[in-house]
């Protein structure tokens, strides 16, 4: 069914959140049994209060991330995505996700919701660096200032470009794919819901249920995201 749906529509957008990158290796926020946020609270270390009061801590916290970021890779699902853009299948892609994935496979049209954690940037001046400056222990910009991922963090706006940009996608989306997210973040979860408004049939493809199951036109629990993109892709 998906895969008529596919070929037919004229302009479909793909939404994707924490769960399009755990078969990458990196763990989601708050699946039940491995979720990131299952062990830390996010608003205190990945936020401008620890940014301000506490920036060991939060050095710490991402100089462990970017870790792992740099040793993951985009999976299989992210090159069938770029493959279906480049195809004309598929239109724009509105992530969550700040591991830069979509990019690296080759995705053109993505907007990026919470920013990324393949770079940083100096606070006070706003010359940006690449992430293995958090790698080699290095958090300090030339100017003096403290050096911060280019992530949105708790207690910060999202960028005002983007969210204009992914809601007039979601307005002119007749297809709209939720892929592994858990749609408990607004405004992310708004996306669905405008596109749907405006007449997008809506499928979530997630693990688990989702809050806006009850809004899909279609929705695959208990499968994994690059299995369902692989067998779609044949
Ligand atoms: P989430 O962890 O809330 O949900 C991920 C969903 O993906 C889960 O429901 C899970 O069942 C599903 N999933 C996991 N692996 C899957 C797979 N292989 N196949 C199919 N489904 C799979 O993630 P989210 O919805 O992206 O969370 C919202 C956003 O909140 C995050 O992306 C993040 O940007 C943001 N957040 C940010 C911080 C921060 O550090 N600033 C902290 C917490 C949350």
């Amino acid at each position: 069914m998906l895969s008529q749906w596919l070929k037919d529509s004229n302009y479909t957008v793909v939404l994707t959140g924490a769960g399009m990158s755990t078969e990458s290796g990196l763990p989601d926020f708050r699946s039940s049994n491995n979720g990131l946020w299952t062990k830390e609270d996010p608003s205190k270390i990945a936020s401008t209060e620890a940014l301000n009061q506490n920036v060991e801590m939060f050095f710490e916290f991402y100089r462990y991330r970017v870790l792992g970021l740099n040793e993951a890779h985009p999976h299989k699902g992210h090159e069938i995505l770029a493959k279906w853009e480049k195809a004309g299948l598929i239109k724009s892609i509105i992530t969550q996700n700040i591991d830069g994935f979509h990019s690296e496979a080759g995705s053109e049209n993505v907007i990026e919701l919470h920013g990324t954690m393949k770079k940083v940037h100096c606070q006070t001046c706003g010359k940006e660096y690449g992430n293995e400056k958090y790698a080699k222990e290095e958090f300090i910009c030339e100017c003096g200032g403290t050096l911060r991922p280019s992530v949105v963090l708790f207690g910060e706006m999202l960028p005002e470009d983007a969210l204009m940009k992914a809601a007039e996608e979601s307005e002119k989306a007749d297809l709209f794919i939720v892929l592994g997210s858990s749609l408990t973040v607004s405004p992310a979860n708004q996306f669905p819901l405008i596109a749907k408004q405006n007449g997008a049939k809506f499928v979530i493809i997630n693990m688990e249920p989702t809050e806006l199951d009850m809004f899909a036109d279609l929705v695959v629990n208990e499968r994994k995201i690059g299995e369902v993109l692989k067998e779609l892709d044949k």
